[in-house]
């Protein structure tokens, strides 16, 4: 049963699309797709299980940070549940400002010891570019 401030195991998934929807309309999409998906918000609920969490973790080689978006995703950096399946599809991919380093740089770095179960191989790639 976990404690405070830890969850229950989760299942982790990466993957790049083609999108003709901007930055903040592939969030708004997102939001309703979590939302669709029984997701409702509380204010406690940030480090609560989800039912669905869907993140932004690149859009291209764009950075941006406005009142509700940032890309890079801000915690892209510190979790190895991000990195190694994001590593898997795209190591050599470079992480625009204010990261400025590859994906597999930062995975080899990150100090996230948090344990991961390979529930399943990649998926195969279709297209070049990491939504
Ligand atoms: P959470 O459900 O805790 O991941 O937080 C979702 C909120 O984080 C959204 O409502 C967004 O306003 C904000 N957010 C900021 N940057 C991103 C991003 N790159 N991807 C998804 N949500 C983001």
């Amino acid at each position: 049963m976990p404690g405070a401030r830890e969850q229950a195991d989760f299942l982790n998934a990466v993957c790049a699309v083609d999108t003709k929807l901007s930055p903040e309309e592939l969030l708004t999409a997102c939001l309703a797709i979590e939302t669709k998906c029984g997701r409702t918000r509380t204010p406690d609920s940030r480090w609560e299980s989800r039912t669905l969490d869907l993140d932004i973790l690149l859009y291209g080689n764009i950075s941006l940070s406005s009142g509700n978006l940032t890309i890079p995703h801000g915690r892209i950096a510190g979790r190895n549940f991000v990195l190694v399946p994001l590593a898997e599809i795209r190591p050599d991919l470079h992480i625009p400002a204010p990261i400025d380093t590859s994906v597999q740089y930062l995975l080899n770095q990150c100090p996230d010891t948090g344990a991961l179960h390979l529930v399943s191989s990649r998926a195969s790639l279709l297209g070049d570019e990491i939504i």
